[in-house]
């Protein structure tokens, strides 16, 4: 009895030690992740007057977009849906496949479905275009909630020694989605997170503010994984907005982004340039169509953030190795109860 117990003892400690170590080398590899270089991510706001009345507008961003891959350093460009203004539109569909398709090769890149892309619950147009399977070969695409739908996916990608994941996150994500979404993030504790979705800040109906989508995102996803998400990115509302939440000492940056409503032939997209060096990131709205930049505070501004934080704060397998820990002492101290000889 006495050795089988101290063989059960000495199986938890080695399993915790294990565990307990196996975070470790996570934790200096994050801590140690910022280099010199600087990266950029391309956000493409809501596209559908483009597709409507423009296309070559969209075709030019994403031929931009290409022609300065190298000289920007782009590793990612996100569309934060609102891809076509009527999903049973198939020439709208057509202009929007025709531009993203340039990229196709030359950047990793990501859609998600807006309101207008699945109007009356119809994603069939959204699955025909831009389907699971067009991207399940890419070796930065992490996989999708449901299988072959690409409605809410997600990818992976490495820049300046820092590794990160973006989810794309379909219109009004139910909670099922939202509960996914975390475990996708609890699966990759040694990244920075972005999320990207459409309907989240209210932007012109109240600057500031989240929507009601919006409050229940953050509350039962980014408040929960702020130690890692630092930026949700969104459009939907016409309008740029900024909101900036502390979560446990954790900064995240909340940045709406959504051209409709002004001149479209303006061609308004958004370059967020990576400095981990000086631990900031530049936002600037720039047009490739007239090439010039966006003036304003809304338009161009800079986001502290420290690229050379530990991600996360508590890495994932800690609390799996006191629960493991926890459980065989329960045990050991079970089984010994129920060992006692009865004394009457
Ligand atoms: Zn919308």
């Amino acid at each position: 009895m006495a050795r089988m117990k101290g063989k059960h003892a000495v199986a938890a400690i080695a399993m915790a030690l294990f565990l307990f170590c196996s975070c470790f080398p996570q934790i200096l590899v994050s801590a140690s992740s910022a280099t010199s270089a600087t990266f950029t991510i391309i956000v493409l706001p809501d596209t559908q007057g483009y597709v409507k009345w423009y296309p070559n507008i969209f075709d030019n961003q994403t031929q931009w977009i290409v022609n300065n891959k190298e000289a920007l350093n782009i590793v990612f460009v996100t569309q934060l849906g609102d891809l076509v203004d009527q999903n049973e539109n198939v020439t709208q569909w057509e202009n929007a496949n025709r531009s993203l398709s340039k990229l196709d090769g030359a950047v990793p890149w990501a859609v998600l479905p807006g309101n207008h892309d699945i109007n009356n619950a119809n994603f069939t147009n959204y699955d025909k275009y831009f389907s699971a399977s067009r991207f399940k070969a890419e070796s930065w695409y992490g996989g999708t909630y449901v299988e072959n739908d690409n409605s809410n996916n997600y990818e992976l990608f490495s820049a300046a020694g820092g590794n990160y994941l973006v989810l794309h996150l379909q219109n009004d994500p139910t909670d099922d989605v939202l509960w996914w979404a975390g475990n996708v993030i609890d699966q990759h504790p040694d990244r920075r997170v972005i999320i990207s979705t459409h309907d989240y800040l209210m932007g012109f109906y109240r600057l500031g503010q989240r929507s009601e989508v919006g409050e229940r995102i953050y509350h039962s996803l980014v408040k929960q994984h702020a130690a890692q998400v630092f930026l949700v990115l969104c459009g939907h509302s016409g309008a740029e907005d900024l909101m900036v939440d502390t979560v446990n000492g954790n900064t995240v940056y909340q940045v709406l982004s959504d051209f409709q409503s002004g001149n479209l032939q303006d061609g308004w997209l958004r370059i967020m340039e990576f400095q981990p060096e000086q631990n900031k990131i530049q936002v600037k709205t720039y047009s490739s169509v007239i090439n010039e930049y966006k003036n304003g505070t809304q338009s161009e501004f800079t986001l502290d953030y420290d690229f050379a934080s530990a991600v996360p704060e508590i890495p994932f397998p800690i609390p799996i190795a006191v629960l493991v820990v926890t459980a065989a002492t329960l045990t050991l101290i079970a089984t010994r109860n129920l060992r006692k000889p009865k004394l009457n």
